[in-house]
């Protein structure tokens, strides 16, 4: 391997997205001074409308449930985070990583996944051109068509690498409908490692702000917690250090452990696959069928563990899932009627999208006031978990 990074003369290793090589944007703007491409596409998304709502829509709790816990705010913050610790020492593009990070969550509905289920079930009808609802793409749609914020062009108009790092998943169907964003998955290649990591940053970020979010709201059991292998030798450390910590310093040193040891690995990992492939440039990365950031084979397991224990205990408990059944009837309430202030639309299946456009735009507040107003007394939402 190359020693990299000396030869771009910014500090990047020779396999990071470069803003000067950019594939560009769709419309083409002038350059900024004193501003790369892709830090024009992270400042961007943070003035951006759907960015701000992100404040009041649903991680896993209801925005109203408790003022500590997480939001889509606080979780693409702690994403972008996390990705930029691991960004700075693979020497990749921090920016463009920033950005990606920021934005992934953008077209996220009203109470999370549960808006998620009900809005897809009302775009499923493939006669019509219409496949489901899916929060990547959502995202996609709003930095390239949602926000109206430029008299020149609809979106964001963010780079390429940008946008294609938004779009983490996508169906073979679909992907021949997104032109070139869509064409590494026909092609079963990989995006770049900046949009590879702020994917494993996103994991990293949930699973270990659910835990403590579980933990805080009661619904998580500490002792089931401290069997899991990821926290049993943090909190064996810890008790030894500390003996008689409280509770409370006790969960966060542990997560603060565990992430600490996670980034470490992703990093070690993630370097030790680029030297083993021989990768020295960003197209080397790209031609890959599988990505390349990712934990080691010790850490995988563990972390996979943690997932379904969270997905187990916390993400199908029965409080959680009491909140969803009433967020899946207040999102399909609205869309219901999204759809019929449309229905002299000349498109039908245009005006079915457009009516998920406008439920999946509000935030949690915005879509239970609206419900409150035109169905009074319907959506009987659990008390709260905490003050
Ligand atoms: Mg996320």
């Amino acid at each position: 391997m190359t020693s990299a990074g000396l030869e771009s003369g910014l500090g990047l290793a020779s396999y990071a997205s470069r803003a000067d090589q950019s594939r560009g944007r769709r419309h083409p703007e002038p350059a900024a001074p004193g501003r790369s491409v892709f830090q024009r596409d992270r400042d961007r998304i943070v003035h951006s409308t759907a960015f701000r709502k992100l404040l009041y829509k649903t991680q896993v709790f209801v925005n109203h449930e408790g003022d500590l816990f997480r939001t889509r705010l606080t979780h693409s913050l702690e994403v972008a985070q996390i990705a930029r610790s691991v960004a700075r020492r693979l020497r990749l593009d921090e920016e463009l990583t920033e950005a990606i990070c920021l934005a992934h969550d953008l077209g996220h509905t009203p109470f999370g996944h549960a808006g998620q289920h009900s809005l897809n079930r009302a775009l499923q009808d493939a006669s019509a051109g219409l496949q489901g609802f899916e929060h990547n793409l959502q995202s996609l749609r709003v930095v390239d068509r949602l926000e109206h914020r430029y008299a020149d062009f609809d979106g964001l108009n963010l780079c390429f690498e940008t946008r294609e790092g938004i779009l983490k998943h996508c169906s073979i169907r679909l992907a021949t409908r997104l032109g070139e964003v869509g064409q590494r998955f026909l092609d079963r290649q990989s995006p770049s490692l900046e949009a590879q990591l702020a994917n494993l940053a996103d994991e990293v970020a949930y699973n270990h702000h659910d835990l403590d979010d579980g933990l805080r709201s009661g619904l998580l059991v500490f002792e089931e917690v401290q069997e899991q292998a990821l926290v049993a030798p943090h909190l064996r450390r810890l008790t030894t250090q500390y003996p008689g910590l409280d509770r409370d310093r006790l969960v966060c040193e542990l997560i603060r452990g565990m992430i600490n040891e996670q980034i470490d690995d992703l990093t070690q990992s993630t370097l030790s696959r680029l030297v083993a492939n021989g990768i020295e440039t960003a197209a080397q990365v790209r031609e890959m069928a599988s990505p390349l950031v990712g934990f080691s084979d010790e850490m995988g397991p563990k972390v996979q563990a943690l997932k379904s224990f969270l997905r187990q205990r916390l993400y199908r408990h029965p409080r959680v899932v009491e909140m969803t059944t009433v967020a899946e009837l207040v999102v399909s309430d609205l869309f219901g009627l999204a759809l019929a202030a449309r229905q002299d639309h000349e498109a039908p299946h245009l005006a079915r999208r457009e009516a998920a456009d406008e439920i999946a735009g509000l935030t949690d507040r915005q879509a239970m006031l609206r419900h409150a107003d035109c169905f009074p007394g319907r959506a009987q939402w659990p008390a709260r978990v905490s003050l």
